[in-house]
């Protein structure tokens, strides 16, 4: 049987969207990006992405229950199962999140804060379908348009230097401490994000299916 609530921790850029994304292909469970939902808020003018852009572009946390409230319900709704990617986020979500859904196993996945602000400003994103590329990894010279839909590449508002270093100080100091919280519970299993992405994506199929 394979684990299908699952959880993905790792600092901004280690990797979790592109996992996420040939993950739910595999095992058929719902992605839950509370960072995607959160930009889809902004993109479409609501009261919560208004609320949510600020913090957002400063790279500081939106507030812990603003984010509960938006996730609760398709977590709740998941009954085939759910990769949680960006969530939880702090030692409270994670709290919330236990009061109403059991957690398999969290991939925890590694990666320095050197590697992180490299891969984070070349990092850009297809407009329509999400796909996730990176300028010296996978973008080919004078690529601008998505090889899956064609549609605009762009790069995100907080992928900027100083962002980018400010959202590694919050995940050290909010985030990281998950860690130790699902080690507590033996479900925390840990993957170098360095490696290659399809490395990174076996291992993790191994332990999923294991
Ligand atoms: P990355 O994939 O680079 O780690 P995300 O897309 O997950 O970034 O998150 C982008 C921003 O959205 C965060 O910097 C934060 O402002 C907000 N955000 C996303 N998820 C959460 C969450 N669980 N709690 C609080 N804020 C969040
Ligand atoms: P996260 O969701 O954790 O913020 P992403 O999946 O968006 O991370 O990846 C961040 C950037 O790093 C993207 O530009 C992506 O193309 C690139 N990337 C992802 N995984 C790898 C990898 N294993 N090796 C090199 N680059 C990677
Ligand atoms: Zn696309």
């Amino acid at each position: 049987m394979a684990l299908t609530h699952i959880v993905l921790l790792g600092p901004p850029g280690a990797g979790k969207g592109t996992q996420a994304k040939q993950i739910i292909e595999k095992l058929g469970v719902v992605h839950l990006s509370t960072g995607d939902i959160l930009r889809d808020e902004v993109g479409r003018e609501t009261e919560l992405g208004t609320t949510a852009k600020g913090f957002m572009d400063r790279g500081e946390l939106v507030p812990d229950q603003l984010i509960i409230d938006m996730i609760r319900g398709r977590i709740e709704a998941a009954s085939s199962g759910f990769l949680l990617d960006g969530f939880p986020r702090t030692t409270a979500q994670a709290e919330a999140l236990s009061q109403f859904a059991t957690i398999d196993v969290v991939l925890n996945i590694t990666l320095h804060r050197d590697e992180v602000v490299r891969r984070l400003t070349g990092r850009r994103v297809c407009r329509s379908c999400g796909k996730i590329y990176n300028l010296t990894f996978n973008l080919k010279e004078g690529q601008t348009a998505c090889e899956a839909c064609g549609g605009e590449l762009y790069q995100r508002d907080d992928d900027k230097t100083d962002v980018i270093e400010n959202r590694y100080d919050v995940y050290e100091t909010s985030t990281a401490p998950l860690i130790e919280y699902y080690t507590k519970q033996n479900v925390l299993r840990t993957l170098d994000g360095s490696l290659g992405s399809e490395r990174v994506f076996a291992e993790i199929i191994d332990i999923l299916t294991a």
